[in-house]
């Protein structure tokens, strides 16, 4: 039966951390990950987080199915987080959510979901993109464009080019966007940006897809998701939103996600509701529970939500101060080139290394980083800092 296949590559990513796990030299850094670690290199247990872990242990809570699109507490306080509580579309039953199997899961049944109702659509990606994007899409049997995001040598946003591309979509394309701390590359749309974005992608008939893994990662709550307040208001009758509070509870694997559907109305919300519900029955038959009580027991408490606010909070200031930080540090070191990290937002920089860098600072400084130069920002701290600015500043001299 599987004779004849072949090996595929493995995640590169996945990879760097097992070359990384393997490396028997002191203060090695893995600058390659995802994952947002504390002042002490380890990945947070957040308080209000706990809190709700204790008291489900001391109730002995039930470990039942949950309903194919989950847990009813989680999905209300999930889209009441992404489109404000007041939001006019809530109130008329036009969005539908469901619970999925982390923001992966979320892009992936959004990505059947447009499949089933639109066969022979493409989607575009931000050129870069997070990698799984192209790979989730391309799964699911569509065709996968890019479309200008990243200038390399300006390290930042080519605003003209992003807008040039999605012009030239054909109607009906499926546009990908990332909602705030753009992964790779740490370059944002402003408020003014994503309003010139969405005229287009109105003027043009384009489907809005918005992926937002790092909800309150940049500038708060709220402001992170400018995006899908300002589409709400836009009078584009329908997008998606890929939701995901890995990073933002620090619940990586309990696989706690979302996939919302905004509809013309709740007739089409609950026809649209319906498929997928098909979809997710089919795909793993319910989700996990775990982290969707966790997440539900914290914003549907006001005192909880308030400290999960303030310990979002930390997280965001600190990663700020450690993007400070590094510039500070790389510009004592003669550096002083990388001061656009601190324009950067989010966990990640493009940091303009160029691979023969990155693999310097792998092979001498036991720093890991991925291949394109993207760096962690979020897994920094004050004992490694100084290390890795003058490592940066010496393969970068
Ligand atoms: N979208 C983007 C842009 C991401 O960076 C990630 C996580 N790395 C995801 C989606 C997926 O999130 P999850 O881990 O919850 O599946």
């Amino acid at each position: 039966v599987f004779a004849h296949l072949e090996q595929v590559p493995g995640d590169p990513i996945l990879g760097l951390t097992e070359a990384f796990n393997a490396d028997a030299r002191p203060g090695k850094v893995n600058l390659g990950v995802g994952i947002y670690y504390d002042e002490a290199g380890r990945i947070p247990l957040l308080r209000a987080v706990d809190a709700v872990q204790r008291r489900l242990a001391e109730e002995g809570a039930a470990r039942g199915y949950l309903p194919i699109d989950g847990l009813p507490a989680y999905t209300r306080a999930t889209r009441e987080l992404l489109f404000g509580v007041d939001s006019p579309l809530l109130a008329a039953g036009r969005v539908t959510t469901a619970q999925t199997v982390g923001g992966s899961g979320a892009l992936r049944t959004g990505a059947e979901l447009l499949k089933h109702s639109l066969p022979t659509a493409r989607i575009a990606i931000s050129n870069p993109s997070w990698e799984n994007h192209r790979a989730v899409f391309g799964a699911v049997g569509f065709e996968v464009l890019d479309y200008t995001y990243f200038d390399a040598e300006r390290h930042g946003l080519d605003f003209d080019g992003m807008l040039a591309d999605l012009r030239r979509l054909e109607a009906g394309t499926v546009v990908l966007l990332h909602a705030c701390c753009h992964n790779p590359t740490g370059a944002d749309l402003d408020v003014g940006q994503w309003r010139q974005v969405i005229a287009v992608l109105a003027e043009r008939a384009l489907v809005p897809f918005i992926d937002i893994a790092y909800q309150g990662f940049d500038k708060g709550i709220d402001e992170d998701s400018a995006a899908i307040r300002l589409l709400a208001d836009s009078g584009i009758s329908n997008f998606m939103v890929a939701s995901s509070y890995s990073k933002s509870f620090s619940l990586y694997g309990e696989r706690t996600g979302a996939l919302s559907v905004v509809c013309a109305d709740a007739d089409e919300a609950r026809r649209v509701q319906s498929q997928v519900k098909r979809l997710i029955r089919a795909n793993y038959s319910s989700p996990p529970s775990h982290g969707a009580m966790l997440v539900s027991g914290v914003l549907n408490d006001p005192e909880l939500k308030l400290m999960w606010e303030q310990e979002l909070g930390e997280m965001r200031t600190r990663i700020h101060a450690l993007r400070a930080g590094l510039v500070a540090r790389l510009d004592a070191q003669g550096a002083g080139r990388f001061a656009f990290i601190n324009d950067q937002a989010g966990m990640f920089s493009y940091s303009g290394l160029s691979r023969a860098q990155v693999d310097r600072l792998r092979d001498e400084f036991a720093i890991y980083a991925v291949g394109t130069g993207r760096i962690c920002v979020a897994a920094l701290n004050d004992r490694n800092l100084e290390y890795v600015a003058e490592a940066i500043a010496k393969v970068a001299d």
